[in-house]
């Protein structure tokens, strides 16, 4: 498998503002821990990658169709999924939560009744928001992408959002306007995707290069640049 993916081409597909995983910087480049890893992944296996940022949902359904090769994207490894896809080794232990604005009164799920609630279209945020929406008399409205959830908040659009528990820390820590009040839900962990049964040597190349970033500490240093001490 290693040897089939050397000098290789691969196309990734990834989501849009998925900051700390993948966001574009101030100048415009395409950077995070996503970004890190796939780019240094490739690097020490010896293929290339054409990144595609298209959206969450976007780049799973790229992968699918057979317009990508392998989504990296915060993706959560669920068994729901794994009718279609294969994913790599996890990479990253997530969960979900909810997010409001900074001035907002709400304290918890019971505090949602006849409110509007935004979530991403595809996501973990989306079935977790809709499990529970019936018990608490919320309704749901789903979005592309995670920086639209956050405006929409503050707008007043929607009252609150749900998003994996990193992206809302990271974007309260860069002073995004919005807090948490509730606590993470526990949720699956991440691993890049292939589409089931194709791209069997990008997988284990994928996790051959995962492991050697782990045993020589270029997985430690990506982690604490991004997230600091909180992983
Ligand atoms: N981890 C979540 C999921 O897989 C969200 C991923 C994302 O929004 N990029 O559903």
């Amino acid at each position: 498998a290693c040897e089939a993916v050397r000098g290789k081409t691969y196309v990734v597909a990834t989501d849009t503002t998925f900051a700390p995983f993948e966001y574009r910087d101030t100048a415009g480049n395409l950077v995070g821990i996503d970004m890190d890893l796939i780019r240094d992944v490739a690097d020490k296996m010896g293929f290339s990658v054409k990144i595609d940022s298209l959206g969450f949902n976007a780049a799973m359904l790229a992968v699918d169709s057979g317009n990508a090769d392998l989504c990296i994207a915060g993706a959560s490894i669920t068994d729901e999924r794994k009718q279609t896809y294969d994913f790599t080794d996890p990479y990253f232990d997530s969960g979900v939560l909810m997010a409001v604005s900074e001035s907002s009164d709400i304290t918890g799920y019971e505090d949602l009744a006849d409110k509007t609630v935004v979530v991403k279209t595809g996501t973990e945020g989306e079935t977790f928001a809709k499990s529970i929406a019936e018990k608490y008399g919320f309704r749901t409205v789903s979005v592309d992408q995670s920086s639209t959830m956050v405006q929409m908040v503050q707008a007043g659009q929607a009252e609150a959002m749900f998003d994996d528990y990193p992206i809302v820390a990271y974007g309260i820590a860069q002073g995004n306007g919005m807090k948490a009040v509730t606590e993470k839900e526990a949720g699956n962990s991440y691993g890049a995707v292939v589409k089931k049964g194709e791209n069997r040597d990008l997988l284990i190349a994928f996790n051959v290069g995962l492991a050697e970033l782990q045993a020589d500490g270029t997985y430690d240093r990506i982690m604490t640049q991004y997230l600091g001490d909180n992983w």
